[in-house]
């Protein structure tokens, strides 16, 4: 008999788990294009829909992902994101994308998507890419996984670990990156941590850094570039 209930417990908990969302809600209808006009409209996942007899072909194109970002900054890299702050049609889909370019030896720094696994695809140049497991047990180190990456290379960042993408060679590099949520949200760690408004206080950065406070006030007078 205990046996039997365990069983049952087993498969209940089985099941309960495979209810577990990985990312945005799914959608409840065909589309929901978000709106920002709350006029007679409905309330779904955080953002008003379109009236769906009002949507056309035009709500689901969003042109000019062609053009290069300006990487003319101390990073030398600039993300280009479509997300439902700039393309409505995606309210609800859970996903997005963007365009990153990379200037010789640019940078896309350390970041996480706390709502999203990224997948990229690099498609002119080679990067060096990697992202960094969260905390692991006791007495070991967080694990990072690296590859360098060509032109048609494919690579996982799973949700909410901290990545970059650097470019290892002489010439321009281009990816693209689709992103598991309608508004993934990036945390670049650098800027957070030492460029936040206001700063953090040194008392918590030089311990949690392990460093005197010269060197934290040198990191917080620094000027933190948002490539975003
Ligand atoms: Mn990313």
């Amino acid at each position: 008999m205990a046996l039997r209930f365990f069983s049952i417990a087993i498969v209940v908990m089985a099941l309960a788990s495979s209810f577990a969302n990985a990312s945005d809600p799914n959608p409840l209808q065909d589309f929901c294009v978000a709106i920002d006009d709350p006029h007679h409209v409905l309330f779904v996942n955080g953002r008003f829909c379109k009236n769906p007899d009002d949507v056309n072909a035009d709500d689901f194109l969003f042109r000019g992902l062609n053009k290069p970002g300006n990487t003319s900054n101390p990073l030398g890299s600039k993300v280009t994101a479509v997300n439902v702050n700039n393309f409505p049609g995606l309210n609800t889909l859970g996903i997005s994308i963007a365009r990153i370019d990379f200037a010789p030896y640019g940078l896309n720094p350390p970041h996480t998507h706390p709502r999203a696994t990224e997948v990229l695809v690099v498609l002119e140049g080679t990067l060096y890419v990697g992202f960094v497991l969260s905390n692991p047990p006791p007495g070991m180190k967080n694990k990072l996984f690296a590859k360098i990456l060509h032109p048609g290379d494919v690579y996982i960042f799973p949700q909410g670990l901290i990545h970059f993408q650097l470019n290892v060679g002489k010439s321009n590099a281009v990816a693209f990156a689709s992103l598991s949520s309608q508004n993934p949200g990036v945390i670049t760690i650098a800027n957070a941590v030492f460029g936040s408004d206001p700063p953090i206080s040194l008392d918590v950065l030089t311990k949690a850094f392990q460093v005197d406070d010269k060197v934290i006030k040198y990191l917080q007078s620094r000027f933190w570039y948002d490539n975003n």
